[in-house]
């Protein structure tokens, strides 16, 4: 049974409700009919949405994706790409870079977009996002490269990534046209979404979320934290309240059953585990169940 779909903002654009994250697939070292079985079996799951950012693999994954849709261009039209710029680091791939900072001028987007088309071997992106809040941005500048390649059809959505909601509100307030999503760090062992006015500014606003690292990276099954001890306990309790349910779906299932809609990005390369997580989809918590995993994070009831 395919996952279902939805839309980042009420004008779009329309996602899976779980989105594939491409950051660790150069560690995969997958020859590119391995990459093209991914993918395919993403697509046939109705995981459609693929995130990925210009730095990832020290700036090779976009490549390694794109080789694949080089090979089956048919492809393309069946998904959507979310891909960042704004952070510059010190590679051997780009040998100008002195420092690592970050760079939100118009030249860079610009330049960093054109990349992107080229290793992606595409001629739009569905979604640019800002990476990180960058101290040194110049909102006016940013909101003008973001109109340009709107214009330019070059992409088609923006939106930003670690945000709080002063620095979104502050590039919004520069578009004429609205950002779709903020990418965010929340899962079962991080909580500050919650709390820092995040996730409130995105159901505010009617905007989805998404998670990065929503399985805590992995840590959630290996570390030896007592929040992970607890909460390896409490997820496997109540996954057996669902017959046959695992560990990650019910951690992913918590992120998918709050009322703003937050999107998991998947992290695994693992077919069985990447099927395995399209079934939290179908798993409903309770608002009790919602609650015992939010007290075996925090290790604290509510006040
Ligand atoms: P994650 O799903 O929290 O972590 C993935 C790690 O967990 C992998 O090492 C994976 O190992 C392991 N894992 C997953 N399912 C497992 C299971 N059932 N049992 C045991 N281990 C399991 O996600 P993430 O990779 O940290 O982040 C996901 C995506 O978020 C990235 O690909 C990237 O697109 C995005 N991201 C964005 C930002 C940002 O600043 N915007 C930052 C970080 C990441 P295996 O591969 O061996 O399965």
């Amino acid at each position: 049974m395919s996952i279902p779909q939805l839309a980042f903002h009420p004008d779009g654009p329309i996602c899976s409700r779980l989105v594939f994250g491409v950051w660790r697939m150069a560690d995969w070292h997958l020859p590119i009919h391995d990459r093209l079985t991914l993918i395919h079996d993403c697509l046939e799951l109705g995981i459609t949405t693929f995130d990925h950012a210009d730095i990832y693999g020290d700036y090779t994954c976009e490549g390694l994706f794109g080789a694949a849709l080089k090979d089956d261009p048919s492809l393309r039209s069946r998904l959507q790409i979310v891909t960042k710029c704004g952070i510059k680091l010190v590679s051997p791939n780009r040998p100008s870079h002195t420092i690592k900072h970050y760079d939100t001028s118009r030249a860079h987007i610009l330049a960093s977009v054109e990349r992107s088309l080229q290793e992606l071997h595409t001629d739009y992106l569905d979604v640019l996002l800002i990476h990180r809040p960058d101290p040194f941005m110049d909102a006016d500048e940013t909101a003008e490269a973001f109109t340009q390649l709107r214009q330019a059809e070059k992409v088609r959505y923006f939106g930003v990534s670690n945000f709080l909601p002063h620095q979104f509100d502050l590039l919004a307030s520069r578009l004429d046209f609205p950002l779709v999503t903020n990418q965010l760090e929340i899962s079962v062992m991080h909580l500050d979404a919650f709390a820092d006015g995040t996730l409130d500014q995105c159901q505010q606003l009617r905007i989805a979320p998404m998670a990065w690292s929503p399985l805590g990276g992995g840590r959630l099954f290996k570390s030896d934290d007592p929040q992970a001890v607890r909460l390896r306990g409490t997820l496997t309790a109540i996954a057996q309240q669902f017959d046959g349910a695992t560990l990650d779906q019910i951690a992913l299932a918590w992120l998918l059953a709050h009322p703003a809609h937050i999107v998991p990005i998947l992290g695994t390369g693992n077919r069985d585990r990447i099927r395995s997580a399209s079934a939290a989809t179908r798993i409903n918590l309770s608002r009790e169940q919602w609650f015992t995993i939010w007290t075996a994070s925090t290790g604290i009831d509510v006040p």
